[in-house]
């Protein structure tokens, strides 16, 4: 029988405040020479709180600064510069330095931290890096986070739109599964139960919290929480197939398609209620929350239009062609195509 090895974060804080403590979190597990990258323009914001956070607990930065690359040869020249003493490896910002961040701390076998300072997708705890090769996007293999750290009044102090992509993101685990199991219906592939189970309760519980506002903690704390288990559920899985399905296949071909495209997690929102519907699968539930959040009517202040969504919905299948998703057989394509004209909600928010 063979025996399953996965990685998870042993380091998992998601509450007010952590930001602060980050220092201590590294010193009790012994890791006392750091290498600390942070986002575009982040030092200014987050550099002082984090600098205290580290000298206070008597841990040394061997090295700090901004990182604005995602580019493959970019990151291998600077994790092979990195100082041999260093024992961690810290990522603060948004995707492009978590993944630049994950991905040298791969490269160099040392413990990363991933420490997001807004919630804009799952990236955070994913075990892959999105990278530029030769100019165009690719996910590389890397390692799961050893720490997640978020702080949820870092996360609170972001532009609203980043929490409406990590609830697009979010919510699109619920099409996403129901691809799977779909796929693996028609003979293509095999489940992984337990990532399944991982996913399936990480989104239930996001989608079933209660909350007033989406600037609550407890509204940021469980959309944080589900998107780390979203990264969880990928390692058991050993790949995306629990958190990707149809809808980030539109999201992909948005990209490739748009000179400038919207937040990751926007596009897959609004193709997660696509997919519902024509998976005809819980999109009242996602119509619900986009409407209870806000997020539709953000969508509606953007400038997304139907005719993108139809060239992306066609090109979906190619961008993954060994997998077998409802966009994969032509009649539900033509259906995803139909809404974007027939359906209410979509005429009012789309262009
Ligand atoms: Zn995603």
């Amino acid at each position: 029988m063979p025996e399953k090895n996965i990685a998870i974060p042993s380091i998992l804080k998601v509450s007010k405040g952590t930001l602060k403590d980050v220092g201590e979190y590294l010193a009790i597990d012994g890791l006392m020479n750091a290498v600390v990258y942070f986002g575009n323009g982040l030092i200014d914001l987050f550099g002082d709180t984090v600098m205290t956070s580290l000298k206070e607990a008597g841990v040394s930065v061997l090295e700090y600064c901004e990182l604005d690359t995602v580019n493959i040869d970019d990151i291998i020249d600077l994790a092979f510069g990195i100082n041999s003493h260093a024992q961690v490896i810290l990522g603060i910002g948004g995707g492009k330095v978590i993944d630049a961040a994950k991905y040298a701390a791969y490269l160099r076998k040392l413990p990363f931290f991933s420490i997001p300072t807004s919630s804009s997708s799952d990236g955070f705890s994913s075990s892959s890096a999105s990278l530029l090769i030769d100019g165009k996007r690719y996910s590389v293999p890397a390692r799961m986070a050893y720490g997640i750290i978020v702080d949820t009044d870092v996360i609170k102090s972001a532009p609203d739109k980043f929490i409406y992509s990590g609830i697009g993101d979010m919510v699109s685990k619920i099409t996403a599964i129901y691809d799977w199991q779909f796929e693996v219906a028609n003979g293509v592939g095999t489940m992984v139960d337990s990532a399944v189970m991982v996913a399936k309760k990480a989104v239930n519980s996001f989608v079933r919290t209660p909350y007033e506002d989406i600037h609550d903690d407890i509204f940021l704390r469980e959309l944080l929480d589900s998107l780390a288990m979203s990264g969880i559920a990928n390692e058991i899985a050993g790949g995306s197939l629990p958190t990707s399905g149809s809808e980030h296949l539109i999201s992909h071909a948005l990209d490739k398609l748009l000179d400038i495209p919207e937040l990751h997690g926007i596009q897959v929102g609004v193709a997660t209620y696509i997919m519902a519907v024509v998976q005809n699968h819980r999109y009242e539930r996602i119509d619900k929350v986009f409407t209870d959040t806000g997020f539709w009517d953000y969508v509606m202040t953007l400038d997304m239009k139907k005719e993108d969504f139809i060239k992306a919905i066609d090109m979906a299948p190619s961008i993954k062609p060994h997998r077998y998703t409802f966009l994969h057989v032509e009649k539900y394509r033509e259906a995803a195509k139909a809404l974007l004209s027939t359906d209410e909600k979509l005429s009012r928010v789309l262009k």
